[in-house]
């Protein structure tokens, strides 16, 4: 993917952050974060890092090494780069995953690399901008995986009633419900686990308030697919957030849309996870700012990828 507004004006200021995955040739976070830098008028630049798994621990001291700022953190890279950190925020310590690490140096010198989870609170923000707040509302998540964890985890600090986890392995769901319910009695009555069938995510979907796609049925290449049944309404009432972002409108959408419900894309999520931690490594912009300039750079990337 073409990357812009970077590079051009690289110099021995220039502070570096970059992204750590296997593979990140198709990641959207480079031309996002340096539009944002470009925005704020900072001498920053992102950098694509592919880091093959065995080299996790080797990457991350090589960062400190070059004096990187910061770096993002994704597949399949989130959980083995714990054990690699100095410091991990409560939030991450307990998703147990990490997205966002910055790169700071104690007093004397010695090298600190905090690890950080911009996820729950991307998708919270996102929802609410999506005008749905979800507390005291029930809510229905399709998937168990690492988007799921991170969704289940926001919507239980955002004081949701009832979370009803639907997925099709249910020892994926089984953990999912054991690890984030083991804060408090509370949160592991507040979270169900049922298997993926249609006839009961219909009916639990009619008195929920919330329907949320965190699986990746309908990406492309197969955007034709629905986690949703073709031939049943979905409910009028109903707020739907499909975390899938290519195809930007996803079939589940279309048929959000065509109920008349409420539907939220998935960009939504990975501009605002994206700007929290643009906001944690430079400490400058605010967050909805960020967000909408990073949201225009994902939409102009995607239409030129579709063309
Ligand atoms: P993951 O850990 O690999 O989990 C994949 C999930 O999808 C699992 O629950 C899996 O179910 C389910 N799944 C896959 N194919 C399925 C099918 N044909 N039918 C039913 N369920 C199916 O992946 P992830 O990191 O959670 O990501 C999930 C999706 O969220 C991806 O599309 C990703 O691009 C998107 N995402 C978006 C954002 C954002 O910011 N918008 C952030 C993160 C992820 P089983 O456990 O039964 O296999």
């Amino acid at each position: 993917m073409k990357i812009e507004n970077a590079f051009q004006n690289v110099d021995s200021q220039t502070q570096l952050v970059g992204l750590l995955g296997w593979p990140v040739a198709h990641s959207l976070s480079p031309v996002m974060h340096n539009a944002a830098f470009a925005a704020l008028g900072l001498n920053w630049c992102y950098v694509p890092l592919p880091v093959p798994p065995e080299e996790v621990a080797n990457a991350v001291s090589g960062l400190t090494a070059m004096g990187f700022k910061g770096a993002n953190v994704t597949v399949p890279h989130k959980e083995s780069v714990l054990p690699t950190l100095s410091n991990i925020v409560p939030n991450a310590r307990e998703l147990g995953a990490v997205n966002t690490l910055v790169l700071s140096s104690r007093q004397d010198g010695v090298p600190l690399v905090t690890g950080h989870n911009t996820d729950d609170r991307g998708f919270i923000g996102a929802l609410r901008q999506g005008g749905c707040d979800p507390r005291h509302k029930q809510a229905v998540v399709v998937g168990a995986g690492g988007a799921a964890r991170a969704v289940v985890f926001g919507l239980l600090w955002s004081n949701v009633d009832q979370v009803t986890v639907f997925n099709r392995n249910m020892e994926r769901a089984e953990t999912l419900k054991a690890e984030l319910g083991q804060r408090c009695e509370e949160d592991a009555k507040r979270i169900k686990v049922l298997p993926l069938e249609p006839e009961t995510l219909i009916e639990t979907c009619r008195t929920a308030d919330l329907l949320v796609n965190a699986t990746s049925v309908g990406m492309a290449p197969q955007p034709d697919e629905s986690i949703w049944p073709a031939a049943v309404p979905l409910p009028q009432h109903l707020t739907v957030f499909d975390l899938v972002y290519a195809p930007l409108e996803t079939r589940l959408l279309a048929q959000t849309k065509a109920a008349g419900a409420n539907p939220i894309d998935g960009l939504g999520m990975l501009v605002r996870q994206g700007a929290i931690a643009s906001q944690l490594w430079t400490g400058q912009g605010v967050i909805d700012e960020i967000s909408a300039t990073m949201r225009q750079a994902c939409e102009r990337a995607l239409s030129i990828k579709r063309t």
